[in-house]
């Protein structure tokens, strides 16, 4: 069985104990590879190697930086067709998927920061006070350290490495257990094509064994996390006891509110690719559909109709549209939800059975009239299972979506002008897209309100998070004794 060894200070290593761990195929239960099994020998190692870099890469002209960043894009790009394999095989996504979206995302989000790394914003120097001159500084963290989930592997990956290193930082990343696999592969292209060792470091293994020593390192400045909100709320209450800077992107429970005078046809198709797109395993998935009362069969005979014609199989063939959830006991998980929302008589309009055979696929399963503050329409399920309840009014509309913890991603369907802004601006969701669900760009923001998190991927915003802003202030005088030294020594001036 290959091997693949994690790569700590640009060198390829073993766990410092010799453990390794199987990584699974979710789609034939069989293990196509190992990883090591790291703990905190190896963490302590992979944060020496990032601490002693950043006293070289944080000093390097933007420019350096830069363009081994778009070095690093144009090689990967050169590996995509591998990448997407090999992704699609650890994962479970369907091969459309990776190849069209997750990689080439991926990539461009490490081109876009390539770009990013030039621009640091500053507020240009001046006179804020009289007598001095102000300028601001924006200065990168030190060590970084990253969490990832196992749902896009590959592109949150890019989406921790790329802005924290743009900006100065070095990096210690832990990908989820069950798909380390690009991760290495990003982290090895990347000393190919020229980062120094150190910058960029990947230590495998189990969650928490591996996580907390990464949180709680003295030497990581920031911690840098996507995952669940249990494991976020986690890692916040570990960082609070020596203040380390957190950045977390955490779960999602999306409203998609589809108003009656939407084209139906775009809404149901919009909801059946926002609901069931990587198996549901999406933070920004959509799992809430309110729709307005006088349009709920029209819709709601389309959304079905859809979701009857959506394929499982086999990730690898083109024709899939979902593969298996992550693992056995993320279907265990996932079935818990529907059994229970079953059990409490919440009507099943689709799907909800476990199904037999190999692999750990799940059918599309709808539910509908829901109350509000059931399971079903409070927590994330993560899996192929959507509610769809409805609506009398806009008031109510927005008043349900925003009646869940979490504030992620929302989208609103209408062809109202006036009415989409107005239901954009009440929705408390970190994005809102109107007429669609899912798209991102590298350019614009990605974050949470309220339990979903906060600090942002993408976009300069990223950038600025994996950045501390410092106020340096000149003294223009040359006075020794300054007009307002008397209000702590001495007396005014007469
Ligand atoms: P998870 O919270 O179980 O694990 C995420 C990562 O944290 C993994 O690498 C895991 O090994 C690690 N981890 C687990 N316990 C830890 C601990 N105590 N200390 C440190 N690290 C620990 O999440 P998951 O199941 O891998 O991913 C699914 C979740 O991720 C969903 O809730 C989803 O909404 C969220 N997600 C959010 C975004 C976003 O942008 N907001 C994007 C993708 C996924």
């Amino acid at each position: 069985m290959q091997q693949y060894k994690m790569i700590i200070g640009g060198e390829q290593v073993a766990a410092v104990s010799g453990n390794w761990q199987p990584v699974i195929n979710p789609a034939t239960e069989e293990a196509i590879a190992e990883v090591p099994q790291a703990d905190y020998a190896d963490i302590d190692k992979a944060v020496a190697a990032a601490h002693s870099a950043f006293a070289t890469w944080s000093k390097m002209a933007p420019v350096e930086r830069s363009l081994l960043l778009l070095k690093l894009a144009d090689a990967l790009e050169a590996k995509a067709t591998e990448l997407a394999d090999l992704e699609s095989l650890n994962a479970g996504k369907p091969i459309k998927l990776v190849a069209n979206g997750d990689i080439p995302f991926g990539i461009d989000n490490i081109r876009y920061f390539g770009g990013q790394a030039r621009v640091i914003d500053a507020v240009a120097a001046g006179e804020f006070v009289g007598g001095y001159t102000s300028t601001l500084r924006r200065e990168p963290i030190g060590v970084v350290g990253s969490i990832a989930p196992w749902n896009y592997p590959f592109m949150m990956a890019a989406w921790k490495i790329a802005p924290a290193v743009a900006a100065g930082n070095t990096v210690v990343i832990k990908p989820a257990p069950p798909t380390p696999l690009t991760t290495l592969i990003l982290a090895q292209v990347a000393l190919e094509v020229g980062f120094p060792p150190g910058v960029i470091n990947v230590v495998t293994g189990g969650g928490p064994a591996v996580g907390e020593p990464l949180v709680t390192h003295p030497n990581v400045g920031m911690v840098s996390f996507t995952g669940s909100t249990p494991t976020g709320k986690r890692i916040m209450e570990l960082a609070a006891r020596k203040v380390t800077r957190v950045h977390l992107e955490l779960g999602g429970k999306a409203p998609l509110i589809v108003f009656a005078d939407a084209n139906l046809e775009a809404a149901a198709r919009g909801a059946v690719v926002g609901a069931y797109v990587n198996t549901g395993q999406d933070c920004t998935a959509a799992t809430r559909l309110l729709v307005e009362r006088s349009c709920y069969d029209e819709f709601m005979a389309l959304f079905k109709g859809f979701s009857e014609q959506v394929r499982l199989g086999s990730p690898q063939a083109q024709t899939t549209d979902m593969g298996p959830l992550i693992s056995a006991e993320q279907r265990d998980r996932v079935h818990g939800f529907v059994e229970r929302a079953k059990a409490a008589g919440i009507t099943l309009n689709l799907g909800g059975e476990l199904p037999t055979g190999t692999g750990y696929f799940y059918s599309p399963t709808i539910f509908s009239n829901a109350p509000t503050q059931s399971e079903i329409m409070q927590e994330e399920v993560f899996g192929p299972v959507v509610v769809v309840n409805p609506i009398e009014s806009e008031a109510e509309a927005i008043a349900v979506a925003n009646d869940v913890r979490f504030g992620l991603a929302s989208s609103v369907w209408t062809k109202d002008v006036a009415r989409a802004w107005r239901v954009a601006g009440a929705l408390q969701f970190g994005t809102v897209w109107v007429n669609d669900h899912l798209p991102l760009s590298s350019e614009l923001p990605h974050g949470g309100f309220k339990e979903s998190g906060f600090g942002k991927d993408l976009s300069r915003y990223a950038f600025e998070e994996y950045t501390i802003a410092k106020h340096v202030m000149f003294d223009l005088s040359g006075e020794a004794k300054k007009p307002w030294h008397f209000t702590a020594f001495g007396d005014p001036d007469e």
